[in-house]
């Protein structure tokens, strides 16, 4: 049987189609021909199909969504932003994203694609308070005042590890927080486009070094990063973005004010002082002592000699002796935690009840069965008529 032929709307679609995917595989770097070895066929059929003179059919669309590392949504809807999250992996270490890192930027990208669905089909994302403007040139100044506006915002709840911090983040800043471990992946992660705003810890990571990696990253998305996404792998200085989140997460965790309250001059740079602050900010040593150093509250040599010992040795020179015991009972092994996203499950409940998901997202976030999850959801729109 003959093939009917296209409608004009189809042929358009099919255009636009082409184009997408052409301007995706030169973003990624690739040629024709890699793209038509991937995919099994004849690079002429690329060049057909990119020039929107081919129809490309599901099971094809997905394999090349996958080859050029896009969701298949990025790839069929013009104004989507998925595709600016898709190509923008930037990561905070000089090396390059590798397989390891994968898993999460997958989830990452998924999340932001839930996100935008909802929006999409009316399930709003919270709207934010708008934080105050900043230059990456201006790292020092401007990462103060965004860290002390951010205080400001939680009423200063981020200061002693307060277990609602993560919930704070989410029903104050509208910045959603998942918590999954990945045994080799990366330290964290985050994107902010538009309304889309997530931040993915890795929870296999000291709690330590996930609280500063948390802060880093809130730094990128209320600061509005250079890129829509990033990845952190370690804590690099080079970069000037990653600074200003670095010194971000530092002043949000040991505040100025704070930090001069407690180490006014010179002489207040005591073992017990010092570990007091360990136990209260949260942060690693080496992130203690550098932050002291920024703050002016101990010279380049001052620092240097802090780092000669480690938190164990300052704590067994400490005269109140109950420090070396907490020292030694804090807990700093990973939490191994999952953590669902609460506001994008909320979303998602939202989304199934109003017929603009299926069950599956919110199954999947909050890790119960399909089955079960419908009933729980049927049971809350039940109570509500
Ligand atoms: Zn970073």
């Amino acid at each position: 049987m003959a093939r009917s032929p296209i409608t004009p709307d189809e042929a358009a679609e099919q255009e636009t189609l082409g184009a997408r995917i052409r301007e995706f595989r030169e973003r990624r770097g690739l040629q024709k021909q890699e793209l038509a070895t991937a995919l099994g066929v004849d690079p002429s059929a690329i060049t057909h199909i990119e020039a929107g003179r081919r129809s490309v059919n599901t099971s094809r669309l997905n394999t090349i969504a996958k080859i050029l590392g896009v969701s298949v949504l990025a790839l069929l809807d013009d104004d989507s932003p998925l595709g600016e999250l898709a190509v923008a992996a930037r990561t905070g270490s000089p090396s390059d994203l590798n397989a390891d890192d994968e898993p999460m930027v997958e989830r990452v990208r998924a999340l932001a694609e839930l996100s935008h669905v909802l929006d999409e089909g009316g399930v709003r994302a919270l709207a934010a308070p708008a934080a105050p403007a900043v230059s990456i040139r201006r790292w020092q100044q401007d990462s103060t005042a965004l860290a002390s506006w951010t205080l400001g915002q939680l009423s200063r709840r981020y200061l002693n590890e307060e277990p609602g911090v993560l919930d704070d983040i989410e029903d104050v800043l509208g910045v959603d927080v998942l918590c999954v471990p990945f045994a080799h992946g990366p330290l964290g992660m985050s994107a902010h486009l538009g309304n889309i705003r997530i931040i993915v810890l890795n929870s296999c990571q000291d709690r330590r070094i996930s609280r500063f990696t948390l802060s880093h990253e809130l730094g990128h998305v209320l600061g509005q990063a250079h890129s829509p996404l990033c990845v952190t792998k370690g804590f690099v200085n080079t970069d000037p973005h990653e600074r200003f989140a670095n010194a971000f997460a530092a002043q949000l965790l040991a505040p100025d004010d704070n930090v001069r309250a407690r180490f006014p001059d010179q002489d207040a740079i005591t073992p017990d002082n010092l570990i007091r602050a360990w136990l209260d900010y949260g942060m690693n040593w080496k992130a203690l002592v550098y932050r002291l150093h920024n703050a002016g509250v101990t010279n380049a040599a001052g620092r240097n000699e802090l780092l000669k010992r480690s938190v164990s040795g300052w704590a067994t020179a400490c005269t109140d002796k109950r420090l070396c015991d907490l020292v030694q009972r804090e807990n700093r092994g990973p939490s191994g935690a999952h953590r669902a996203p609460r506001l994008l499950t909320q979303r998602c409940a939202q989304g199934y009840l109003q017929g603009v998901l299926s069950i599956r997202p919110y199954a999947g976030l909050t890790r119960i069965d399909e089955y079960e999850a419908t009933e729980e959801l049927d049971a809350v729109s039940a109570v509500d008529c």
